[in-house]
């Protein structure tokens, strides 16, 4: 298994591509200036996921969709709405949307690819339907963990008390996992809990 990070600069939103047997994966396509093409082209398209369904996150979906249009996208059904603009990201109304018809609902779960088990934790707070997925040593924290940081709670359908609770569960997760954000750089369990001022509280 092997994963690339493909960062768009101007939002600084981290777009992974999970490889395994020639079969890829795609969390969170940001990226629109054809780097996410370019690495998928040898490659078998199999899922393309969503962290959460803030635009940024997914400005450069439609373009993956109308290629792979038999490729399912899956986002957590508590944030169709959001993904679709209701309610509007930073008042936005003119944000990228996605109807929800193109998407798939995925909840806490495990989905079975490549000999791979992909564990899907639904961790709202952020948004309602956030999700963070597990893949072998790689966590994929959307904007739930940031290194050294968490995500806003106070955008629209944020929920404080609900991303706490979120955070402590992060306790399961080896401290060699690598974390991987949906901004900024990676990092491992083991040094969030050293560094990380929103987790160093909680027991783990
Ligand atoms: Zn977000």
């Amino acid at each position: 298994m092997e994963v690339k990070c493909i960062n768009n600069a101007a939002s600084d939103n981290n777009t992974y591509i999970i490889t395994q047997n020639q079969h890829a994966l795609i969390i969170d396509p940001s990226c629109t200036d054809g780097r996410i093409q370019s690495t998928l082209s040898p490659l078998s398209v199999d899922m393309i996921f969503l962290t959460h369904g803030h635009y940024d996150h997914f400005t450069g979906l439609m373009p993956l969709h109308r290629k792979y249009a038999d490729v399912p996208i899956y986002l957590n059904a508590a944030d169709h709405g959001l993904a679709a603009g209701d309610p509007p990201l930073f008042g936005n109304h003119n944000q990228i949307r996605i109807d929800p018809l193109i998407l798939t609902d995925l909840s806490e779960g495990t989905i079975h690819w490549q000999g791979m088990d992909i564990d899907i934790y639904h961790m709202p707070g952020h948004s309602p339907g956030s999700l963070v997925y597990h893949i072998g040593q790689y966590l994929f924290t959307g904007d739930v963990l940031f290194d050294d940081s968490i995500g806003r709670d106070d955008l629209p359908l944020g929920n404080g008390m609900d991303l706490r609770n979120s955070l402590k569960r992060f306790a399961m997760f080896d401290g060699s996992t690598i974390i991987c954000p949906g901004h900024g750089p990676d990092s491992t369990m083991d040094q969030q809990w050293k560094t990380n001022p929103y987790l160093m509280h909680i027991h783990h």
